[in-house]
């Protein structure tokens, strides 16, 4: 392709992302199907829809990936404070894979541990063992990353403790969800609470000791998932570029932001992009994934059932909660050749974008990472490690947070770089060796994290995270 015939199709490109009404209407329809949460009749739903759509648009070869793993289901769940004082905490709700309690509950006293950072442990580590441990999903002020919910937990199963309260850095009555263990029941009972409740607790307990019930019913069962999979062939066989998209959500809300949006953002590409069979420098492969929100089950489960083919990945994108006041840039975790090539590419296309290096940890891009294939994250524009996740893994997740206009504008943004990548003559960025990957994780100061969180020693650890 002429550096004419680019321009043109690029244009119409711009104009398809403002003006093709299906690019928000994918997103309403993802929404209407409800949670789309591992295991429940809206993500079967959804999984069926997609499956339709991918047809629908054009892509060749479109099939289900299939795979099985455990799904889990929320029942009931109490958080009473028993002293100095009875009273209920009406924002309680397990977190994903929680196991259940005994019947009558789990009593213990509350140790507060603030954002629950090393340091916090460390202060306390005397007290925690056989207590309740009190964290907020915040990250204290100066920190490089955000720490992830699962390195805070680990950190309380492996100091003792028996049960963990998890509080919301943010107000509006809002509990986070999240998952505790990729794929598997946890350790310990685990609950999200609203900031209010949270630092309700936090104030009885600089009053003297405060002890609560935590009551849990939950349960894990065997399930199957699939991943819906669609291409658009190259001019010539070779590597493809891998764009994906995680289509489960928590179940709790609409998962409009996490991630209706990333699909809705793969929708509109596939639909822009399928008609250039034949004609690009890269065949696309676009990849709705499944069951992410389960600790990246999905992605780790499609690395690990293409570990032959690894080779053939020129470059994953992962499309997670791209969309929120529109894309603020792009990081390229790690893979400096890859981020020459994005700056280059920033450059041509003239709009206001940032791009760093940092590894994203807990989204669908990190089994590809840890695999040495070079992995691309556009993030949103008002992303801050104070904000966190936002809305995102709470209720308050629904189709009113995310502005039409910005999804236009994300997708505008995310189809001008895919062109170009795609239309690249010759190798994107080389893929790391294992040696290398760990090189790299090391440089970016996420061995402990890893290691706290199961996913170092790293490459013979070559499996399942965030
Ligand atoms: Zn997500």
């Amino acid at each position: 392709m002429n550096r004419e015939e680019l321009l043109a199709i690029e244009e119409h490109f711009i104009g398809q992302a403002w003006m093709n009404p299906s690019v928000y209407e994918n997103l309403v329809a993802l929404c209407n199907f409800g949670s789309r949460f591992a295991g429940t009749p809206s993500e079967k739903a959804a999984r069926e829809w997609l499956l339709q759509r991918f047809q629908g648009i054009g892509l060749q070869t479109v099939h289900p990936e299939w795979y099985t793993y455990k799904a889990w289901e929320r029942g009931k769940c109490e958080v009473t404070v028993i002293s100095p004082q009875r009273h209920s905490l009406s924002s309680a709700l397990a977190l994903v894979y929680s196991p259940a309690t005994q019947a009558d509950g789990l009593e213990a006293e509350v140790v507060d541990l603030g954002h629950g950072s090393a340091e916090d442990f460390a202060a306390h580590a005397g007290q925690i063992a056989g207590n309740t441990v009190l964290v907020d999903s915040g990250t204290p002020y100066g920190h490089v990353r955000r720490i992830h919910r699962r390195e805070k937990y680990m950190r309380a199963v492996s100091h003792g403790a028996c049960g963990f309260l998890f509080n919301n850095h943010l107000p509006g009555q809002l509990a986070p969800t999240g998952s505790l263990q990729p794929g598997e029941e946890a350790e310990i009972p685990a609950v999200g609470l609203s900031l209010e409740d949270g630092r309700y607790l936090a104030r009885l307990s600089q009053q003297g000791a405060v002890r609560v019930n935590t009551f849990i019913d939950s349960h894990t069962f065997p399930a199957k998932a699939a991943h819906i999979v669609g291409d658009v062939p190259a001019a010539h066989d070779g590597p493809h570029i891998l764009i994906g998209a995680h289509y489960d959500g928590h179940d709790l809300a609409e998962s409009a932001v996490d991630n209706g949006t990333g699909v809705a953002m793969l929708l509109a590409l596939a639909e822009m992009f399928a008609p250039l069979a034949g004609k690009l420098a890269y065949s696309l492969r676009f990849v709705a994934f499944a069951t992410e929100e389960l600790g990246l089950v999905g992605s780790t489960q499609y690395v690990e059932q293409h570990r032959q083919e690894l080779q053939q990945i020129a470059l994953m994108i992962n499309l997670d909660s791209g969309v929120d006041k529109g894309l603020g840039g792009f990081v390229y975790n790690g893979f400096e050749p890859l981020g020459v090539v994005i700056r280059k590419i920033m450059g041509q296309i003239h709009e206001p974008l940032q791009l760093g290096p940092q590894v994203i940890t807990a989204s669908d891009n990190m089994p590809f990472v840890l695999a040495g294939v070079p992995a691309l994250n556009p993030f949103r524009r008002s992303l801050t490690i104070s904000a966190g996740r936002g809305y995102g893994h709470t209720k308050a997740d629904t189709l009113d947070k995310v502005e039409e206009r910005d999804l236009r504008e994300s997708v505008m943004v995310m189809a001008q770089v895919l062109l170009r990548l795609a239309s690249l003559e010759g190798p994107i960025a080389p893929h790391l060796t294992p040696q290398e990957t760990a090189e790299m994780l090391r440089r970016q100061q996420l061995e402990e994290t890893l290691r706290i969180r199961n996913i170092w020693p790293f490459p013979e650890n070559n499996g399942q995270h965030a």
